[in-house]
């Protein structure tokens, strides 16, 4: 297998939940093979908005393989507030990187010869855990959540859930985006995407989430749902059958055990986190 000596990953979004996520299971779990680099870069090295410093980016780490994380990301009502910022940054950091990447994998004729050039995308479904944004009005269900009934619990108040607490929606853990990203990088060949996601019947109410939560933080007090808030989706059910096609055995964290690590994770740096 001579794909390891070549291969110089660049991990955009390095210091985010997902990019976070690949550096623990990279660096801690053996998921780096001998010979290879990786680079986790984040906004405070280099704006991918910005053509002329992600060409600078291209040309300092030389990457054979790019994991494009850098977003701008939010939970519902982030998008509700910011629609068009989403999109417009969206757009200028994607276009930016398939640039360079068109440029500058060019100068690797030797690998490309050998391997070609391939892309794809993974679309996780709801992603939650440590280093995510615990924002109260910006993160995402899970995340603000957890903050909420921490300061809830600390404070002696309830917590309050916008809205019913009735949509459904597939969490999954961080840890388990990383393990399947590696995979992906390494063993899919497909240029069509590949959802990763828990089963259809795993799909779950938030308010059972909001109980998780509750129980990982051992929140006793009342729980109110505040419907002048928004829904949002009632549910977004995606398939992963393609996934389990690949990976029958593939083991998901249970959900209550991430929470709770998230949970834990949270508590123990709740001065780092956002
Ligand atoms: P979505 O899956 O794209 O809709 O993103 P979110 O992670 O923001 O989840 C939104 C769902 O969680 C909606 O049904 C919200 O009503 C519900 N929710 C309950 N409390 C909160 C909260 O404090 N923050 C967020 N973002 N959503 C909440």
């Amino acid at each position: 297998e001579t794909k390891a000596e070549f291969m110089r990953v660049l991990v955009t979004g390095g210091s985010g939940l997902l990019g976070k996520a690949i550096e623990q299971v990279v660096k801690q779990e053996g998921g780096c093979l001998e010979g290879e680099q990786w680079t986790f870069l984040s906004s405070k090295e280099a704006n991918l908005v910005d053509l002329q410093q992600t060409r600078a980016v291209f040309q300092k780490y030389r990457p054979t393989h790019v994991i494009h994380l850098a977003a701008k990301v939010g939970g519902l009502y982030l998008h509700m507030k910011e629609n068009l910022h989403f999109l417009w940054i969206f757009n200028c950091s994607n276009q930016n990187m398939i640039v360079c990447v068109c440029v500058d994998f060019t100068d690797y004729r030797g690998y490309f010869a050998q391997h070609g050039r391939r892309y794809t995308a993974v679309i996780p479904t709801n992603v939650y855990g440590p280093y995510d944004n615990f924002n109260f009005e910006n993160g995402h269900v899970l995340s603000a959540l957890m903050h909420k009934t921490y300061a809830a619990k600390k404070e002696g108040t309830p917590l309050q859930v916008w809205g019913s607490g009735t949509p459904r929606r597939q969490f999954i853990y961080s840890l388990d985006v990383a393990r399947l990203f590696l995979w992906v990088l390494r063993e899919y060949d497909e240029i069509d995407p590949i959802i990763l996601s828990v089963g259809e019947e795993e799909e779950l109410p938030i308010k059972d989430a909001v109980e998780m939560i509750a129980d990982a933080l051992d929140f006793k007090g009342q729980i109110v749902f505040d419907t002048s808030k928004s829904d949002g989706q009632i549910k977004k059910t995606a398939s992963n059958t393609k996934l389990r096609r690949y990976l029958p055995d593939f083991t998901f964290t249970p959900l209550s055990e991430g929470i709770k690590k998230t949970c834990d994770w949270f508590v123990h740096n709740y001065d780092i986190a956002r």
